[in-house]
């Protein structure tokens, strides 16, 4: 629901340079996928992204509004790790609820947004357990379950499906690449798994050493390496 336009976008970690000068532009509801070797600063840039790092040059655009010192809560993003990064004390129904809290929404504007999310990614059944009560792949639903109902624009994903198993993986890849037509939002996926990169994404973003090597279809990237 919002397209991203990076200018020049730098980012350093004290006096070492991670991205140096970054230029891309992701359409409305596009889904793109970033891969690239470890420590090319792919987490890096979606930190950048969400706002929970700054930028130390260049411009960050979300729609037409201009992010670059706008804080996480403010930008109508939401993040997935890797690790799904519940709260282990709270219920299923209170990580998703959290956020919203912070917003200053009420109970009565919760609920149902809860609800919604949790029948979209089948995980009513849990909602009152707590993160360790749940297998893998519900913690991943759940994960999603928390970005959801936020209703982002812009969703970016962080290695989402690293810790599930080959079964459960190709089952939500399918599940996300639904997800992402029907909630018409722009996805940024990062991923070291060349079957996830080409069969979800619409442009593959080839970073390497905080730069961009290629951009282009999985056809494009992937015949002409
Ligand atoms: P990737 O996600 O592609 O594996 P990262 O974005 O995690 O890469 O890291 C890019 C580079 O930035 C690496 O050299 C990493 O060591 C460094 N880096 C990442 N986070 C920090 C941090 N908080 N402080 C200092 N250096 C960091
Ligand atoms: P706090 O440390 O204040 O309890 P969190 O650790 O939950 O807050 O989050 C730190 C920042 O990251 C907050 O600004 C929050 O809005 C943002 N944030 C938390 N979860 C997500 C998410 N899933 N996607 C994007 N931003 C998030």
């Amino acid at each position: 629901m919002a397209s991203i336009t990076m200018r020049n976008l730098v980012k350093n970690y004290g006096n070492v340079t991670v991205i140096p000068g970054l230029d891309l532009e992701i359409a409305d509801e596009e889904f793109i996928v970033l891969v690239g070797p470890s420590g090319c600063g792919k987490s890096t840039l979606l930190r950048v992204l969400a706002g929970l790092e700054a930028i130390d040059g260049g411009d960050l655009m979300i729609g037409d509004r201009r992010v670059n010192e706008l804080p996480a809560a403010k930008r109508d993003i939401a993040m997935v790790f890797q690790d799904y990064a519940l709260y282990p004390h709270m219920t299923v129904r209170q990580n998703m609820a959290f956020a919203l809290e912070m917003r200053g929404l009420s109970a009565a504007e919760i609920a149902p947004r809860i609800e919604e999310a949790a029948k979209l990614l089948d995980i009513q059944p849990y909602l009152d357990r707590r993160p360790k009560a749940l297998s893998g792949g519900q913690r991943q639903r759940v994960a999603m379950g928390r970005a959801i109902v936020r209703d982002p624009q812009v969703f970016l994903f962080d290695e989402p499906l690293s810790n599930l198993d080959a079964k459960l993986r190709g089952q939500v890849r399918a599940e996300i690449k639904t997800l992402s037509k029907k909630l018409r939002t722009t996805m940024v996926f990062v991923t070291h798994d060349q079957i996830e990169a080409m069969t979800m994404a619409d442009r593959i973003v080839v970073m390497k050493a905080g730069i961009i090597q290629q951009v282009g279809t999985p056809e494009e990237v992937y015949e002409n390496p």
